[in-house]
């Protein structure tokens, strides 16, 4: 059986995926900000060269797809995202979804017609119709939940997220806080609006060592994202291979999935990536130092394609299984 996944330069066969990282982006910009004061971001064409140079150097480190969950808030543009993958052999996924760990933008505070939220409403028309006249398809939705928890705003986003993968088949990947357990209410939301758990990735559960939280979420069936490779001020890259190897040893492998959340330009923080701050948060540590420290914490090259190959391959050919 085969089935299409969406990505930026048109559906492809699932089997055609390849080796994945689950949480990449391309670019986190705020737009309004870059538009008014754009002297950081500099020449576009710069930054698109830039992308694609970075992009051919984890091609070339042997991934094949990456899943960019830049919804609405972190500066989403995919006619730019289409420019860089027209020029590469990685595949890129887009994302529908929104990100906001307080309130929503105004634009959607008194939308709704019929009784549908327009958040859902939107969401719908990035995976079925596509994103304005781009022609590409959300192949995932992407939401948010951090350490203000389940706000008014917030669990409205994820409702309309579970309403938009009922109607599509769509799968769910999110950001979380682990420190705050933030996965628990978000599988709590999804439970209440009857999404199977096994179609959603919760994101970020590698920013933590607390076994018996990663196990709950586990248990209810969810893929864990250990997707912040790099990332050393929540967990380092040892503390953070150890959990997964530890993990794997308990037999999860199959329910994991690896990534960095890295991106080529984020400007969140001053500076060009890899970031001052941040030495390994670049695209190619996963491929350069963390597999070897995966394989030397006794993890197996069997385990691994599970983990990059056969776990994202079945996630997003849920995509397909939509209208239940
Ligand atoms: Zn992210």
């Amino acid at each position: 059986m085969t089935f299409l996944v969406e990505t930026a330069t048109g559906p492809i066969q699932s089997s055609e995926l390849g080796r994945v990282l689950m949480h990449e982006h391309v670019f986190v910009i705020s737009t309004e900000i870059q538009q008014n004061y754009p002297q950081e971001w500099g020449d576009e064409q710069f930054r698109i060269d830039d992308a694609i140079k970075r992009l051919n150097e984890l091609k070339d480190s042997g991934i094949d797809t990456i899943l960019d969950p830049t919804a609405i808030g972190l500066g989403r543009y995919i006619p730019r995202i289409q420019q860089v993958a027209k020029e590469i052999d990685l595949r890129i996924i887009c994302a529908t979804g929104l990100y906001t760990f307080n309130e929503l933008p105004h634009y959607y505070r008194r939308r709704s017609s019929s009784g549908v939220d327009a958040l859902t409403t939107h969401f719908v028309q990035d995976i079925v119709e596509g994103f304005a006249d781009t022609g590409v398809k959300a192949g995932v939705i992407k939401c948010a939940t951090d350490k203000p928890g389940l706000t008014p705003d917030v669990e409205r986003v994820l409702r309309a997220c579970a309403q938009a993968h009922r109607e599509t088949g769509c799968p769910i990947t999110t950001h979380t806080n682990a420190e705050a357990e933030r996965g628990l209410d978000q599988q709590r939301i999804f439970d209440e609006e009857g999404v199977d758990l096994t179609r959603v990735v919760i994101g970020h559960c590698g920013d933590t060592n607390d076994l018996d939280y990663l196990q709950q979420l586990l248990d209810a069936g969810s893929i864990l994202g250990m997707d912040r490779f790099g990332i050393d001020g929540y967990l380092t890259t040892d503390e953070r291979v150890e959990v997964v190897a530890q993990l794997c040893e308990m037999g999860y492998a199959q329910q994991l999935v690896l990534s960095h959340d890295a991106s080529c330009y984020i400007d969140w923080i001053e500076g060009e990536v890899p970031l001052t701050p941040l030495p390994n948060w670049h695209y190619l540590h996963i491929s350069k130092d963390v597999i070897p420290a995966l394989l030397e914490a006794g993890v197996s090259n069997e385990q691994i394609d599970t983990m990059l190959i056969d776990t994202p391959k079945q996630f997003l050919e849920s995509q397909n299984l939509g209208g239940y």
